[in-house]
This record gives structure tokens, sequence and C-alpha cells, in this order.
């Protein structure tokens, strides 16, 4: 049977994130021939809406207020349910992202509805869609069938390939007016620590630094190639505790969680805790001086040698291309 699925786009400074043209793509599927609707919540979101609708919505809805600017639980339930209210979805898709982890529990417990969260990839279609999640950092995965009430799931970015864009789709874009009340909080400023670089959770290369970096300026030819590759700098958690770099670049099982197409690891380990946010990227270069490395098992590429001298080599070579 073919469902109506909402599929909550996901607005950063005015730009839709990736993860809404991917969570469509999830959508059609689920919907297995029925409507998607796209949801844009914010203060100033509709000049986006087209955009989900090259990207494959059929329609619409946006729910604009002042108190909707920047993200609160709160504030975007409120929104997103009363989308729900008109809408009467049978299935939902958020992005596996902060926002998307911390929204749908909130969302699916007022909805009695299962959540399905992390999927990596969909089998099959409509009422016969099986969704694939990875399971204890990484090591399995499961596949989940919903068996009945609304399919809610989140998909992890950079794993569902978006469908590709039409500008010359149409579909209705209408707001629909909500008195956001009674928040437990409002945001009044957002400072950011740092606004260079591509967003690690959405980069298609990631160059990742460990303690074997030893220093805040052995950060920097990780972070040239990731200049010269397009890409974006992460850390372990070594590295991060070390204060080479900040936490906001963490990634593991306490941290990001990335599936880039390549994912340079640079004097890391492979501790297990690692290997959770990084080992389902498609293609993965390891650079240790240790031959016995942990993480050379789920390399693709290992080169064994000192990364002050490995990572100058790539950069001239890149550079080259
Ligand atoms: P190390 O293990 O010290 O490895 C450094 C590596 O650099 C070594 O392999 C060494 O051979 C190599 N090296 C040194 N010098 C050079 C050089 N010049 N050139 C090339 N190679 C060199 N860790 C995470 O990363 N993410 C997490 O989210 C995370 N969560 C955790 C949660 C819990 C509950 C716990 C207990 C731990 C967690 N950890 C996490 C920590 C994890 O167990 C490891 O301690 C950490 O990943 C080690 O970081 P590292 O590989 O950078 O350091």
């Amino acid at each position: 049977m073919s469902k109506k699925v909402l599929v909550l786009g996901e607005v950063r400074e005015g730009s839709l994130r990736n993860v809404s043209f991917e969570a469509i793509a999830a959508a059609k599927q689920i919907a297995d021939g029925g409507e998607i609707v796209g949801v844009l919540i914010g203060d100033s979101v509709a000049g986006v809406a087209n955009e989900l609708v090259a990207y494959g919505a059929d329609r619409v809805v946006t729910v604009e207020h002042p108190h909707l600017k920047s993200y609160t639980s709160d504030g975007f339930s409120q929104a997103f349910m009363a989308v729900v209210g008109e809408e009467s979805p049978e299935a939902i898709v958020f992005g596996h992202t902060a926002l998307g982890k911390d929204l749908s529990p909130k969302i699916a417990s007022k909805l009695q509805a299962g959540l399905v969260s992390d999927v990596t990839e969909i089998e099959g279609a409509g009422d016969g869609a099986v969704f694939i999640r990875p399971i204890y950092s990484g090591k399995a995965f499961e596949k989940v069938k919903v068996k009945d009430g609304i399919v809610f799931v989140t998909i992890r970015p950079n794993n569902i390939a978006p469908l590709a864009k039409d500008a010359g789709r149409s579909g209705d874009v209408s707001s629909l007016a909500v008195d956001i009340t009674n928040l437990r909080t409002i945001i009044k400023e957002v400072v950011r620590k740092s606004a260079e670089g591509v967003d690690l959770s959405e980069a298609k290369v990631v160059v990742a630094g460990g303690r074997g970096v030893k220093s805040e300026e052995g950060f920097e030819p990780l972070k040239e190639l990731a200049n010269v590759l397009g890409g974006a700098v992460g850390a372990s958690r070594g590295a991060c505790d070390a204060e080479y770099c900040d936490y906001s670049l963490q990634i593991g099982q306490t941290g990001k969680v990335v599936t880039p197409d390549l994912y340079i690891a640079a004097g890391i380990s492979g501790a297990i805790q690692h290997l959770a946010g990084m080992s389902n990227s498609k293609v993965i270069v390891a650079i240790n001086k240790d031959p016995e490395a942990n993480i050379f098992k789920v390399a693709d590429y290992g080169i064994v040698g000192d990364l002050f001298e490995v990572v100058p080599m790539l950069i001239e070579e890149f550079k080259a291309l």
C-alpha cells in the first residue's frame, strides 16, 4: 500500500542540509508511489522549499515563527506535531543528525510510534520495506520491519543517495500558522566556535588525526590535506583529550558518526570506540608507523610510515592532479 510520508528538511544558515535530500530518497521508497510532503520549520525557511521539490518532494508545508529561529525540541515538536495533525502521515523520515536524534524520540512518543533510528539502507518498498541499521558500534547490522502504526525512521547522513535534482519539478508550498507557546527555552543567540571548513558529518572526505599528530600544530598538514581534497578535519578522542583539537571534531562512539567516500586516518591506533564512528566509510586509508596498529584491519589502503612525511607527500601529489 502506498503511503503519505512527511520529510523534515533541515535548514542551517539559510541552506538545506544534504541529508534532507537523502531523506526524500528514503521517503520515496517508503511511500511506494504515495505522496511525499516536505516540512520546513524555522523563522524564515520558505525560500528553500522549491529545492525540496526539485529533489523529489511533491509539496512542502512550512511553519514559520520567530521562536523557531534556532532549534529547541519544545518549539520544533509543537510545530511538527501541528503538521502531523493536519496531514495524518503514514510515515515520517528525519536525518539522523543532532537535531533528528533529539527530536525524533519526542515525536515518536507523542505519536506512540515505533522509531527505527540510524538507518543506512532500505530494502523493498511500502509495507514491505526493510530497514537496515548498524548495531553494536557497527560490528553487525540488523534488519527491521515495522509491523503496524506510523513508520518513523531516521537515516544516517551520506548513506542513501539523493534523487537527481530536477529544477523543472513543481509542487505546492503552503504555510501552516502555529502559535508556538509555553516554551521552556528560547535561544537568544548562537555563538559558533568556528565557521571554517566543510561540515564534518556531511563531508565526502574526512582527514582525521589521532594522538600520533602530537600537537595542535601537528594538525596543520591534515588541515591542508583536507583543504586540497575539499574535505573536513576530524579527530580521535585521544587527540581531543590531549587538547590538540576541539571535541567538536571527535569521531567515534561518543563523538560524531561519519560515512564519507574517503576517510584518511593519520596517527590513529584504531580503538573499537573510534571504529564505531568511521568503519562504514566507503574507502579507508590508514597512515600509521606501527604496522600492527588495529586501524589497518579496517583499512582498504594502509601506509606504514611517519605521518609527517606521508601527509606532505599526499598534499603535493593531490595538488599536482
Ligand atoms: P593512540 O591509541 O595513542 O594511538 C596513536 C597512534 O598513532 C598509534 O597507533 C601510533 O602508532 C601512531 N603514531 C604515533 N606517531 C605517529 C607518526 N608520527 N606517524 C604515524 N603514526 C603515528 N575514541 C575515539 O576516537 N572516539 C570515541 O568516540 C571514543 N569514545 C570512547 C568511549 C569510551 C567509553 C571509552 C572508554 C573510550 C573511548 N574512546 C574513543 C577512546 C579510545 O578507546 C582510544 O583511547 C582512542 O581512540 C585513542 O586515540 P588515538 O588512536 O588517537 O591514540
